[in-house]
């Protein structure tokens, strides 16, 4: 992944945000970057956030709060979630990739990356027939 283009501050976002396994608002990457003391101003972890997101270097999620969180880039692996027991099993093989393909000819568009989900009931907690 080409990310010579960044400046310091907004390499240093997109380092500690591929390091973390959860998603972080703005306002905790500027605490954990204070913490850290590399301190940047909330301003400009926004504004680096936002250069992030669009070259497709991490992904931007809304939380029901409206509250945006912030990611590095999934890696390209799909689950199936199981919603009693919480339990998810990983796809191996991604199942979208032709289809990706197929937007990128049919719309000139450059896909940076997909999200895809599946919920329901595993094997042991679905009901016996
Ligand atoms: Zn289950
Ligand atoms: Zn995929």
């Amino acid at each position: 992944m080409a990310t010579a283009q960044f400046t310091p501050n907004q390499q240093r976002i997109l380092e500690l945000l591929q390091e973390q396994s959860q998603a972080l608002s703005a306002q905790a990457i500027y605490l954990r970057l204070k913490q850290l003391r590399q301190g940047v101003g909330l301003a400009t972890v926004y504004r680096a956030l936002e250069t992030l997101k669009k070259s497709g270097v991490i992904q931007a999620r809304l939380l029901p709060s409206g509250e945006a969180v912030y990611s590095g880039l999934p890696y390209d692996r799909h689950h199936l979630t199981c919603l009693r027991c919480n339990c998810s099993i990983p796809l191996g093989d991604c199942p979208v990739q032709d289809l990706e393909h197929h937007l990128h000819q049919a719309h000139k568009f450059q896909v940076y990356y997909h999200t895809l989900e599946f919920f329901g009931l595993c094997q042991n907690c679905q009901d016996p027939a």
